[in-house]
């Protein structure tokens, strides 16, 4: 799905949400500047905002000084462009942030200060995906491990039965 261009209103408190245009990207993301400060990315869009490398100059310049109203984090929300309901994920295998995440249109909310420690987390693409790869070894690397003992044990099995062909025919 495309960038939506119609005015939303915020999943978390209802306010029409503001839209900044980032140049730099050619994007408008969504910002709750007149309720609670949180953003909301399209399909795509968040990945070129999650990591320090990149800029953001211009949704921190559209949320300096002002003071938002706090709001539930916990509860549900449905996602303001196609109305499903948004789902809780960790924003890395870090586990440090939840977001929410519509699965049926890709869009990703985040309450205000979220982005600030999503972008902590890594300085680039590369360390973040270098993180993803680590986690997944982990994951598989138990299996990968009990596969290597069952190689191995065949090894020794095969060489045995050849051991005992070779003097059955050659005695
Ligand atoms: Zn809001
Ligand atoms: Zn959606």
């Amino acid at each position: 799905m495309s960038e939506n261009f119609e005015i939303i209103k915020c999943p978390a408190c209802q306010k029409e949400m503001t839209k900044v245009f980032v140049p730099s990207e050619g994007v408008n993301v969504d910002i709750c500047l007149d309720g609670c400060g949180g953003i909301y990315f399209d399909n795509r869009e968040f990945k070129y905002f999650d990591e320090q490398d990149e800029n953001i100059e211009e949704i921190i310049k559209a949320v300096e000084g002002k003071t938002f109203n706090k709001v539930d984090g916990s509860l549900p929300r449905t996602c303001p462009v196609c109305g499903a309901r948004m789902v809780k994920n960790y924003a890395s295998v870090k586990k440090e942030v939840q977001i929410d995440e519509c699965y049926s249109c890709g869009g990703k909310f985040l309450d205000h200060g979220e982005l600030e420690k999503i972008r902590a987390q890594y300085a680039t693409e590369e360390e973040r995906s270098a993180d993803i790869m680590k986690e997944v070894y982990d994951t598989v690397g138990v299996e990968i491990k009990r596969l290597e003992q069952e190689n191995a044990e065949l090894r020794a099995k095969r060489s045995w039965m050849k051991k005992l062909f070779d003097k059955m025919i050659y005695g």
